[in-house]
């Protein structure tokens, strides 16, 4: 008898008295008494002193019949269970349960236990399985998951202020190119470091009112977990099962029942930068070392220009030399910035528009599923797998960044409602500013016509997002 917390253990002592009844009444004489008491007959790899000694009594022939109060006390491995029938079958074991459904000694009774052992293992095997569908059935709904807390939240999801403070810093330092590291050091408390924006203006990595956190393993911060709390679907409130967002029918994400830490464009935006490959998490800075590396697209086939020496290039179409295209797009995004009206660029929510660009999203998603699935079936080559999956991946990046857009995150929103913008923009670390120009316009380079030595700037384009108003477009 497993002991459970319903105390059936209790019933240990009724049990023997049910069995001895039936030695009783069949004018048997009892030799001995078995009970591996809260020792389960399910788990193979559990020791069972009592079944073993029973084992090798019966091999002794001490006794040659078996009262067991259920067959699930007995056994509930399917093997043992027909070691006993064939006990009783070839040894004249009289095998008998309390509840006398079970007699070994009779078809009926054999085929009876054979069911019951299968089920009773096939319950088992379920149970490991209905535990995650209960997860799952939990995610689906957007409850918090069992068991695991998240910093900032308490085991109900309820939001813990001074944690869901220290997150919220944590993202923001980290959208505006903090290091994961110096986040890792400032959590742990062993100093609040600074670190150097602009020239020679110092920050502080977290702001000095955010506590130091423990960690669950109680080991210092240190760049894996603070990825994977900046990586956590919660803090946006979205529902999450092993580290993926949940998404419903329509492949939305779901809901959580929380309060969410951090804007869902923050988290986005945090997803982006660490997923940027050039991001060294050794670094002070995060991100990339050049202004438009990314992030402008070749006028030619619309993908993200590469820094190569001096130039942006994309290989076979665009070659542009850097210093020349920055300075004409710094120029332009300043005198954006100078202007008055600069509100009008701080987002509103436009959930119609998010909505349609996830849609969007999904949509190239699915290119990609459908291809790799025709590629399976042999219905397209490699090749054209590649170049299908290429070109969804290119516009997901694109409307990916189009959604991102559409909200500013903190650091560019600091820049827009500086007293002076431009100044603001000039200091900032070329993370922001680089979201900046993201944010005002889409910049896209053409050839430069062969011989000329003089920029042109003709052959770049900026064209200004839909909500940038009066920024200067410029025609390739
Ligand atoms: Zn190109």
């Amino acid at each position: 008898m497993s002991l459970d917390l319903t105390g059936e253990g209790l019933a240990v002592e009724r049990q023997r008295e049910d069995c001895e009844r039936i030695v009783r009444s069949r004018e048997w004489s009892l030799v001995e008494t078995y009970v591996d008491n809260s020792i389960s007959a399910t788990d193979k790899t559990k020791v069972r002193p009592s079944y073993d000694r029973m084992v090798a009594d019966f091999k002794a022939k001490r006794f040659d019949a078996l009262v067991c109060w259920d067959l699930d006390r007995l056994t509930r491995q399917p093997r043992q269970l027909e070691d006993w029938i064939d006990a009783a079958e070839e040894q004249g074991l009289r095998l008998v349960t309390a509840n006398g459904e079970a007699d070994l000694s009779t078809d009926g009774g054999r085929m009876y236990a054979r069911i019951k052992a299968a089920v009773a293992r096939a319950e088992v095997e379920r149970k490991g399985a209905r535990q995650s569908r209960a997860q799952q059935q939990r995610a689906k709904q957007g409850r918090p998951p069992r068991g695991v807390r998240a910093t900032g939240y308490t085991l109900d999801g309820e939001v813990i202020a001074a944690e869901a403070q220290a997150v919220r810093a944590v993202f923001e330092a980290f959208a505006t190119g903090t290091s994961l590291k110096a986040l890792a050091a400032a959590l742990s408390g062993a100093e609040r470091l600074t670190r150097e924006v602009g020239d020679k203006t110092h920050i502080q990595v977290l702001p000095a009112s955010v506590p130091v956190l423990p960690t669950r393993s109680g080991q210092p911060w240190n760049p894996s977990t603070v990825t994977g709390m900046l990586r956590n679907p919660r803090y946006a409130g979205w529902s999450m099962l092993a580290g993926e967002i949940v998404r419903d029918e329509s492949g939305r994400p779901v809901q959580g029942q929380w309060e969410p830490i951090v804007q869902d464009s923050l988290w986005l935006d945090v997803q982006r930068r660490l997923d940027d490959p050039k991001r060294k998490s050794n670094k002070t800075g995060t991100d990339r070392k050049h202004l438009g590396s990314g992030l402008y697209l070749c006028g030619i086939c619309d993908r993200p220009v590469k820094a190569h020496n001096v130039r942006y290039r994309c290989a076979g179409h665009v070659m542009r030399t850097r210093a020349a295209v920055d300075a004409f797009v710094l120029e332009i995004v300043r005198a954006r910035l100078a202007r008055l009206d600069l509100s009008d660029l701080l987002p509103t929510v436009q959930e119609a528009e998010i909505d349609q660009l996830h849609e969007q999203i999904e949509q190239a998603r699915g290119r990609i599923e459908r291809a790799r699935a025709d590629y399976r079936a042999e219905l397209i080559d490699g090749p054209l797998y590649k170049e299908i999956k290429a070109e969804a991946e290119a516009s997901i990046q694109r409307l990916d960044a189009e959604r991102l857009s559409l909200s500013a995150s903190p650091a560019t929103a600091a820049i827009l409602a500086a007293e002076d913008p431009v100044e603001a923009f000039d200091n900032a670390d070329l993370a922001t500013r680089r979201a900046v120009i993201d944010m005002l316009a889409v910049v896209r380079l053409f050839p430069a016509p062969r011989g000329l030595k003089v920029f042109n700037p003709d052959t770049v384009k900026i064209q200004p997002r839909a909500r940038a108003r009066g920024l200067p477009a410029t025609e390739p």
